[in-house]
């Protein structure tokens, strides 16, 4: 069987692994040393353009337009590029076996991949509602979303079932977004999540009542505290409908299941430490076995801020963490160092006309301020987290770029506070003096 040598191994062709690519040839690696092997057919991108434009009717995002570092305003990295530098770009090709001792990967049809230094970027793979024993869950129409072939047969079904109805089953980011995405394709949309309201792992009650409003005001049908329990389908095995716990049911030509992600780490499993469900690493993204270093989602650090250690699902840790890998990497070869990672959270999103950020932590008291009525023509409002009479978190909607370096830096600085009065009074000024 065919056995391949690198000297550098990136596992995964995600965002991590584009940023990581484009952070080797900065550092002047040679023609031939890296490889990216992964399991998709195409080149690194953005991944959260696949449940944003790509999905829009008009002005539709496709590839190769958002191929990384686009996201962060970089230079694109289109196929050529990774051949003009010598990095091989191993698509198509599924790790099924790895071995960190013999430091040997093993694909799907057989060849041996061996490497001085692995990178792990697998990512993350969505939470099925198989998973949990859902009757009816592998109907056809019903739609995850993680990588481009999956949101390529839902803009099929999209295109297929015009006009039709759709119920998305989630009530986080994914949820959020595809429920937009499917309303601007004209499609009716019920909206299914158990807790109270939406991203509640973010939101607070009164952020989240905004975007509830909004989004009822957009047509959206919002079905909070039950959850789906089965499908009916035709006699094609198409979905048509869902069936609720609360005895309910809802009509359906298309279904997008967002209940969540788990990070991407069976093939490791006793080989490498882990922890908070990731593969653990210091400040470098350095395992605890030797040349290996995991990034991206499935990687579990020390978040220097909180003196605490995090595993982060966010595209700007992705790259951030892929970036410090590969300096730590280099650094190491060339006996310095370099600073440990010192990541500030963001997250962000964007629906409709509305676009969110959100830096720092989300613990503590809050307080909301600005105009969060959902028929205001601005909707600019924001909240912050307060603990122990500090600062720690900022969310705000609508935000100039300037007012979410502010609120960024709120994040970053921890400014003391005399009271949650002064906050709500101030709103974005407190930010803007920081
Ligand atoms: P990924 O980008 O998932 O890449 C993992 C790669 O590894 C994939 O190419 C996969 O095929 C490959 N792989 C896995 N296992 C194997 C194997 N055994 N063999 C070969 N290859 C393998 N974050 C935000 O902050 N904001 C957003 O708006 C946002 N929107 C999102 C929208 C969607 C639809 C999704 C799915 C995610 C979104 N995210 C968003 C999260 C963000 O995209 C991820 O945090 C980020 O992509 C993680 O990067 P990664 O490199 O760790 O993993």
């Amino acid at each position: 069987m065919v056995e391949t040598s690198f000297k550098y191994v990136i596992l995964g062709g995600g965002v991590s692994a584009g940023y990581a690519a484009r952070e080797f040839a900065k550092q002047g690696v040679k023609p031939d040393e890296v490889a990216i092997i992964s399991k998709e057919a195409v080149a690194p991108y953005e991944r959260p353009a696949l449940s944003k434009a790509y999905l829009f009717p008009e002005g539709t995002a496709r590839l190769p337009g958002f191929h990384v570092c686009v996201g962060s305003g970089g230079e694109r990295l289109l196929p050529e590029w990774y051949t003009e530098k010598g990095i091989h770009l191993i698509l198509s090709t599924e790790i099924v076996k790895a071995d960190l001792a013999s430091k040997k990967l093993i694909s799907a049809a057989g060849e041996t991949f061996k490497y001085h230094t692995l990178i792990i970027a697998t990512g993350s793979t969505v939470i099925r509602l198989s998973d949990f024993g859902v009757q009816g869950a592998d109907a056809k129409n019903v739609f995850y979303l993680r990588e481009i072939d999956e949101a390529d047969k839902l803009v099929e079904a999209i295109k297929a079932k015009k006009n039709g109805k759709a119920v998305v089953v989630g009530g986080g980011y994914i949820g959020l977004e595809l429920s937009a995405a499917l309303r601007i394709n004209n499609f009716d949309v019920s909206m299914v999540f158990p807790e109270p309201w939406c991203m509640p792992r973010l939101f607070t009650a009164g952020i989240a009542a905004f975007y509830e409003a909004y989004y009822a005001n957009k047509g959206i049908n919002i079905i909070k505290g039950t959850v789906a329990v089965g499908f009916g389908t035709n006699e094609n095995g198409e979905v048509t409908d869902v069936k609720l716990k609360d005895g309910r049911v809802l009509e359906a030509d298309i279904v997008v299941v967002g209940v969540g992600a788990k990070p991407l780490t069976t093939l490791f499993k006793g080989q490498v430490e882990e922890e908070k469900g990731g593969i653990k690493t210091d400040g470098f993204f350095k395992t605890n076995v030797p040349d290996v270093y995991a990034v991206g989602d499935v990687a579990t650090f020390p978040m220097k801020l909180y003196g605490d250690i995090r595993r982060v699902e966010h595209v700007d840790h992705a790259r951030k963490s892929a970036e410090q890998a590969v300096k730590a990497i280099f650094a190491s070869e060339q006996g310095k160092s370099i600073s440990e990672y010192d990541y500030l959270p963001y997250f962000y999103s964007r629906a409709f006309d509305l676009s969110w950020q959100f830096y720092g932590d989300n613990v503590g008291e809050t307080v909301l301020y600005g105009d969060s009525s959902p028929t205001s023509p601005t909707h600019k409002f924001g909240s912050y987290w307060v603990q122990d009479g500090k600062v720690i978190g900022a969310f705000l909607e609508s935000g100039t770029p300037e007012e979410n370096k502010a609120i960024a830096k709120v994040a970053r600085v921890q400014p003391a506070v005399a009271s949650l009065d002064q906050l709500a009074t101030e709103g974005l000024a407190f930010a803007s003096k920081i």
